[in-house]
């Protein structure tokens, strides 16, 4: 496995990283134990960055990540957890101060841990970015301070999010971007120099495109445009017809980024997770990748999230 740096937090973060959201159940119905066993895989395998919500399942992914963390010294995970999500409708958001306090000690209870290593706020397209940098970076940075989290970031579907809140002078360690940079799009690219500069680390989510780029394709409540599945479908068959799993590309292809940290993500199959780990360290078919690549453009890859001033 590899590590790369995490921006200026100086974290070693493992290049490929896993997503707990799979231990909610938010994918299909898992058995807790297989989840836990997928946990333990991970970092047997290497993977040391952990990365959960408690809007993952409504809870349930926190619980079941710290059932599976309570074997495993602290010193052998970076974890992040996120605030301000907690359901998928507006009124599910929260990013008061308060709210995020109680937040994260209710993180911490079901995580097992007395703090995490980087807070997101979680998905600030659905936030109002007023309250965003007046009062819930600024309740991160004192979390910070007391030493409840170590590093602090925002997480967000919209780029502009990511450029809005460097506009806004808030010091951040780390961004998570998601289905940004994978086979299907790659508009991260966009922001990649502005963050660089002011050395905030990326992590990517979502290699697969949430299961777009998966022999089981998406999920019914994918986001994504009937363009986006069918292509995604054409992407599917192209890589049966030369022998090639479409996720191992998938895998290679997103990784490959040199100013991409860590790459998150989600199962919870031990043995998808030894795959996932064997392929990015495989080497890619890049004039497949290309090839596939070619199927998503000048379609509508991307899909709307959150307020409409926060599109891009
Ligand atoms: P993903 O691209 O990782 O896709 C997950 C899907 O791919 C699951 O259905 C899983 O079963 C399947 N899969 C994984 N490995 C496979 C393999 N080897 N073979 C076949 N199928 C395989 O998308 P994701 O789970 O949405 O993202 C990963 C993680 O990133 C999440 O768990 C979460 O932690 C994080 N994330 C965060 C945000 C945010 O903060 N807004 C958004 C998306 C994802």
């Amino acid at each position: 496995m590899q590590y790369n740096t995490l921006g200026k937090t100086g974290l070693e973060v493992s290049k490929l990283s896993y997503g707990a959201s799979p231990l909610g159940s938010v994918f299909r119905n898992i058995s807790e134990a297989e989840g836990i066993r997928t946990v333990h895989t991970a970092i047997d395998m290497g993977i040391n960055l952990i990365d959960v919500s408690p809007y993952y399942g409504q809870t349930v992914a926190e619980t079941v990540l710290g059932k599976a963390l309570k074997s495993v010294p602290r010193d052998k995970y970076i974890l992040s957890t996120k605030a301000g999500r907690y359901g998928s409708e507006f009124k599910d958001f929260d990013f008061s101060a308060k709210r995020i306090e109680k937040s994260l000690e209710e993180s911490l209870e079901r995580l097992g841990t007395d703090h995490v290593d980087i807070l997101f706020l979680h998905d600030i397209e659905f936030g109002d970015l007023k309250q965003v940098y007046a009062e819930a970076l600024p309740c991160l940075q004192s979390l910070k301070e007391q030493g409840k989290v170590r590093y602090i970031g925002v997480t967000g579907y919209p780029l502009k999010m990511f450029s809005e809140t460097l506009k806004s002078g808030i010091d951040i360690d780390a961004i998570l971007t998601y289905c940004r940079y994978a086979l299907h799009d790659t508009s991260l690219e966009s922001v990649i120099p502005a963050l660089k500069e002011k050395q905030v680390g990326i992590i990517n989510a979502s290699p697969t495109a949430m299961g777009v780029l998966t022999e089981r394709g998406a999920p019914d409540w994918h986001p994504g445009s009937a363009a986006l599945v069918d292509a995604g479908n054409k992407a599917i068959a192209l890589c049966q017809a030369k022998g090639v799993n479409i996720t191992e590309l998938a895998m290679q292809y997103a990784t490959a980024h040199p100013d991409i940290a860590s790459t998150l993500v989600g199962t919870a199959n031990p043995d998808n997770i030894v795959k996932n780990v064997k392929w990015v360290d495989g080497e890619m078919d890049t004039e497949l990748a290309e090839e596939v690549a070619e199927l998503f453009k000048g379609i509508d890859n991307t899909w709307p999230s959150g307020h409409p001033e926060n599109q891009d």
